[in-house]
């Protein structure tokens, strides 16, 4: 399946010069969604991940199916604020200004092997941050699955030392 054509590029978004990736399209569609699913749990048992990691919001919607197709935990990285018990914390640099991201402090347990998932990889800031999480939790990163990679912004570069798989990219 071409996964490309349930993408809808939303130009100027949400920012003006910013070409927006939207996925929504891939997700209302009941083929292209359980096709993207599909390749990602493929993935996953390649590496044999025992868990799934996935920043908010994106990340839980692709790596939730995936979690459950393998009858694996899901354990999710939010925003500051928004965990209610203990949580570890990483800060990332945004274009402007900074951002945190947290995960609950029991959510990895040690030497557990860890699939991140995210929608995109632009930048790769998020998904550092996430493993940098993910690390000083003490699990394993085996991976890093994306759904779309924008390769002109290189963010692949940042994450040169973990194993990571695209679908699509642009
Ligand atoms: P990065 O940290 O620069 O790699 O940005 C990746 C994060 O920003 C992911 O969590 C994406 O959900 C979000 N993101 C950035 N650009 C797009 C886009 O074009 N479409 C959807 N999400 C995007």
């Amino acid at each position: 399946m071409d996964l490309k054509q349930y993408v809808t590029t939303v130009e100027d978004w949400p920012k003006p010069g910013i070409s927006f990736k939207d996925i929504t399209t891939i997700m209302d569609n009941g083929e292209a969604y359980k096709y993207a699913t599909d390749q990602i749990v493929e993935y996953a048992k390649e590496v044999q991940a025992d868990i799934i990691v996935g920043p908010e919001a994106r990340g839980f919607i692709i790596g939730c199916p995936v979690a459950y197709a393998l009858g694996v935990g899901f354990a999710p990285v939010r925003k500051e604020g928004k965990l209610p018990r203990e949580v570890i914390r990483a800060e990332y640099g945004l274009e402007y200004g900074k951002d945190v991201l947290t995960m609950h402090k029991d959510a990895v347990k040690p030497g557990q092997k860890v699939l991140i998932v995210d929608d995109l990889l632009a930048t790769g800031g998020t998904i550092e941050a996430t493993i940098k999480l993910v690390e000083e939790l003490g699990g394993i990163v085996v991976g890093c699955a994306f759904l779309i990679e924008l390769t002109y912004l290189e963010g692949r570069n940042k994450l040169d030392k973990y194993d990571i798989c695209t679908l699509m990219q642009y």
